[in-house]
């Protein structure tokens, strides 16, 4: 067993993984990889981790989730692809 352990330095955040429940995140339709939260509204501080910061506008339109990685959005429910 070797446990390779990749030594993250990670900024002292007030967030703990524990806060969020990753399980309801859905998967990129398009990459594969966990989507974001998009988070509207002033924010206090940079968001939190698998958050993005969506403006301070909440349209009926705006996506709920967002893939980091390849900008794909999703409205949680409803394909749009
Ligand atoms: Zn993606």
């Amino acid at each position: 067993m070797t446990n390779d352990n990749s030594s993250e330095t990670e900024a002292a955040s007030s967030y703990s993984d524990d806060e969020f429940d990753f399980s309801e995140f859905p998967n990129c339709p398009r990459c594969g990889n966990m989507m974001s939260r998009v988070v509207y509204g002033m924010l206090a501080g940079p968001p939190p981790p698998h958050h993005v910061a969506g403006g301070c506008l909440l349209d009926p339109d705006s996506p709920e989730f967002e893939c980091e990685f390849c900008a794909s959005r999703s409205n949680g429910g409803s394909d749009q692809l």
